[in-house]
């Protein structure tokens, strides 16, 4: 089979690795308009689960990318200068450049081409020339713009503002830090992604970020702004900053998933909230379903639909609970009035995935302070 893939990502690298793998006499190509070692960002995070999912879909990869993990097993929630921590999740973080460079190298191993540097603008010629393309160009998809009447996106700009920046300060955990001056309030999602450095997302209404006056700051201005607010958390480190700019998340869903020979995976298919952490995890996941699908049958349009049908509710599941989880962000400020181990409960609980049961299994501590400062049962 023929197959051309649009972006260079972790959906698009995965599935040229999986089908590569099934298949070695498959021709893939993949088309990347960055070069290899360009990338956006700092790192992303993996939780146990999904670590599982990828050891059972290829252990070369897998291999190489836990021998670069850093592991943690507790949420921090910082408010009011009071850390709460709760323990008896997992989740690993590892740089997305090391990510994609694992992922590049693998390929190349297996026989893909991957052409770095090239920007696919006919995207129609590309789709007349091979049994399958692969639309895995990421959240602004040039694809799903070019198809839009058959893929018919829905595309939501969510009010919050978001800023991804890294620093040497290490974060030993998921740490969700609410810091609030006199603009309002500021949530940053850290994390340590290796030995030297966290991710650190901060995100704030679009109240706050007017009283801010962001708009009238450069970059290096907003850093030191950023920098100020949450000085009692860096401890004396830096923010850095990788072409950071102030962004509106876009919840992306599709009517239709695939038409004729091309499909959405990844972001150009769906987005999920930063807050819980699994754009990546989605990413990989789609790609070790389609690949799957493809094991079923060698019908490109029933592998499409195999992949859709099987694919569609665990995205939908996925999307509510973010929706939940981005939705408790967007309205933050509510919640300041709650102490801290409060907020810690209620940010656990958010997605309407983790219930009370549940951290009272994994965390027995957390809740048995829970129920002392506020008096509840359950
Ligand atoms: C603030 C923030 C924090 C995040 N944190 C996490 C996290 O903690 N954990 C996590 O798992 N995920 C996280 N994510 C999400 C994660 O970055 C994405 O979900 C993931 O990268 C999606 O993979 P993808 O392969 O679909 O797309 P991308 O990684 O976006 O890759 C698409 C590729 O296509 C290329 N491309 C686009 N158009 C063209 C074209 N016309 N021709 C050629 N190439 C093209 C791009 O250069 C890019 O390399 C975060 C995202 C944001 C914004």
């Amino acid at each position: 089979m023929k197959i051309n893939i649009i972006g260079g990502g972790p959906a698009g690298l995965y599935f040229a690795i999986l089908m590569k793998k099934a298949n070695a006499s498959n021709q893939i190509r993949i088309y990347e308009r960055n070069g290899p070692d360009d990338t956006f960002g700092w790192g992303v995070v993996f939780s146990g689960k999904t670590l599982a999912n990828l050891r059972a879909a290829d252990e070369v990869s897998h291999a190489e990318i836990t021998k670069e993990f850093e592991a943690w097993d507790n949420v921090d929630v910082v408010h009011r200068d009071a850390k709460v921590s709760i323990h008896g999740n997992s989740f690993s973080g590892i740089a997305r450049l090391q990510l994609l460079k694992i992922l590049q190298r693998r390929a190349e191993e297996l026989g893909v081409e991957i052409e770095f540097h090239h920007e696919i603008q006919d995207v129609e010629s590309l789709r007349q020339d091979c049994d399958l393309l692969i639309a895995g160009d990421g959240v602004n998809s040039t694809i799903r713009l070019r198809y839009a009447e058959k893929f018919q996106p829905d595309l939501g700009v969510r009010p919050n503002r978001y800023i991804w920046y890294g620093t040497g300060q290490l974060f030993h955990g998921l740490t969700l830090t609410f810091r609030e001056n006199s603009a309002g309030v500021f949530a940053a999602h850290s994390y340590k992604f290796n030995r030297s450095t966290s991710t650190f997302i901060v995100e704030c209404d679009p109240r706050t970020w007017e009283n801010a006056d962001f708009e009238k700051m450069n970059a290096e201005k907003t850093l030191e702004y950023v920098g100020e607010v949450f000085a009692k958390d860096l401890n004396g480190y830096k923010l850095l900053s990788n072409n950071s700019k102030w962004i509106n998340f876009l919840l992306v869903k599709n009517r239709n998933w695939f038409f004729e020979n091309v499909v959405l995976i990844g972001d150009a298919l769906h987005t999920a909230h930063f807050s819980i952490g699994s754009g990546t995890k989605l990413a990989m996941e789609d790609a070790i379903a389609l690949a799957e699908s493809f094991n079923q049958t060698t019908d490109v349009s029933d592998a499409l639909t195999h992949f859709t049908k099987t694919r569609r509710p665990v995205i939908e599941d996925y999307q509510s609970a973010a929706f939940e989880s981005m939705r408790w962000f967007e309205n933050a400020a509510s919640y300041m009035h709650l102490s801290p181990i409060e907020l810690a409960y209620v940010l656990m609980t958010r997605s309407g995935r983790v219930t009370y049961d549940d951290l009272k299994r994994r965390a027995p501590d957390f809740i048995s302070h829970y129920e002392l400062a506020t008096d509840s049962h359950g």
